[in-house]
């Protein structure tokens, strides 16, 4: 098979000399998005050389503006469903390049399954290429609607083929199958997460998500849009927490075969969507009133993350708790949505 034209980006970082612990080029796809923006404050917090590649889809240019200027960030606004290469060395590659709200992924559910795929492909092709670590960002949706809780690695899941989620959930399931069988075919160094619902600053104020609704409507005195009867239930991990677990799971040794396989990274504390809106309600201040809406064809019930194998091969477990989490987070919407006021006012 003939390789595929590779669209070239030339990584400049002018003329810096990589400082601090690794001085490592790690590449972030998706890095201009909730995620990717706090992980790659902390790699250049600790001297390492970043690639932002990112389409902007869901992701926003004000998460890395501030950024642009630092001399070991560069940014490239590119479709990872593009083959791409990059001058240079690359040391680690972290594949965080996908919508992640469902209002976003299933907008354009073809191009969202193209990005979990041939994005992955193409990340995997570099990883090859540069002899780098990658990390895949899967998900807890590829558990579908659960019928066991906790819902621990070994789960193979319950999801619908053919369902408005299906784009995202399957996309996710395909690309941990392409990295397994690089790494089993092609020895590329492969790490996988399976990540649960996580929030924190950054995240966009009109991303769909429950997080950020519910704390966006609160503060502008709207009601709280409850889905079905609310009794569903969510697991949410603080942004600082999913950083350091994902860091931890890149950097561990390659020493344990099991390190290949994936690993659950979230929050166990579970809770209803109900009891959300209520703790939002009384850390903003705000009355509500909750109004409830349809549940989303396919909404799984219950998710809670069994985290047994993150702490044993990695010694992680989250260390702030959702109401802890909540006051920064809604700390930060305000400021959001006060700049956001100032700009519509001229
Ligand atoms: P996000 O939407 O804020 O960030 C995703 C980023 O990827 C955005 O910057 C977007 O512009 C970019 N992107 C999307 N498609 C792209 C493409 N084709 N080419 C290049 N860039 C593209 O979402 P997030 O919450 O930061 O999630 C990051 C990753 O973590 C995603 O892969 C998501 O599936 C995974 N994940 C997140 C959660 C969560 O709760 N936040 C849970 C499970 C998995
Ligand atoms: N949800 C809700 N109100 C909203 C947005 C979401 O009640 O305004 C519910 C949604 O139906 C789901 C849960 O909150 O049961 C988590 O939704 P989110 O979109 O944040 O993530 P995911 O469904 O992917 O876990």
């Amino acid at each position: 098979m003939t390789k595929r034209k590779a669209f070239p980006i030339r990584f400049d970082p002018r003329g810096d000399k990589p400082s601090g612990r690794s001085g490592r080029t790690v590449l972030v796809a998706g890095g201009a998005g909730f995620i990717g923006s706090n992980l790659i404050r902390r790699l250049l917090d600790q001297g390492d050389r970043v690639i932002c590649v990112d389409n902007l889809s869901t992701g926003r240019f004000e998460n890395i503006g501030t950024l642009i200027s630092h001399p070991r960030f560069c940014w490239v606004q590119h479709d990872v469903i593009v083959p791409f290469t990059v001058s240079g060395p690359v040391d680690r590659i972290y594949n965080l390049a996908c919508p992640a709200s469902p209002p976003k992924y299933q907008a354009d559910p073809l191009h969202t399954f193209k990005t979990s795929v041939l994005g992955a492909l193409n990340l995997l092709d570099l990883a090859e290429e540069k002899g780098a670590r990658i990390l895949q960002s899967s998900t807890s949706e590829v558990y579908g609607d659960p019928d066991c809780s906790p819902q621990p690695e070994s789960y193979r899941g319950n999801v619908n083929t053919v369902g408005p989620r299906s784009c995202y959930d399957e996309g996710k399931r395909a690309a941990e199958t392409l990295f397994y069988e690089t790494h089993r075919t092609k020895r590329v160094d492969i790490r996988i997460a399976r990540i649960f619902n996580t929030y924190g600053p950054r995240m966009d104020p009109e991303d769909g998500r429950v997080v950020s609704n519910f704390i966006v409507q609160a503060i502008s005195g709207e009601p709280l849009t409850v889905y079905g009867d609310g009794l569903q239930t969510r697991s949410f991990c603080y942004v600082s927490d999913m950083v350091d677990a994902l860091q931890m799971l890149m950097e561990a040794p390659e020493g344990q075969h099991s390190i290949f396989a994936p690993v659950n990274l979230g929050n166990p504390g579970e809770f209803t969507m109900l009891e959300l809106a209520r703790m939002v309600l009384e850390l903003t201040g705000a009355r509500g009133p909750l109004v409830h809406m349809p549940l989303p064809k396919d909404d799984p019930l219950q998710r809670r993350p069994d985290i047994t194998r993150a702490h044993d091969l990695l010694g992680w477990e989250p260390k702030v708790a959702l109401r802890e989490g909540l006051v920064p987070t809604i700390a930060y919407f305000r400021q959001e949505l006060q700049a956001q006021q100032r700009l519509a006012a001229g």
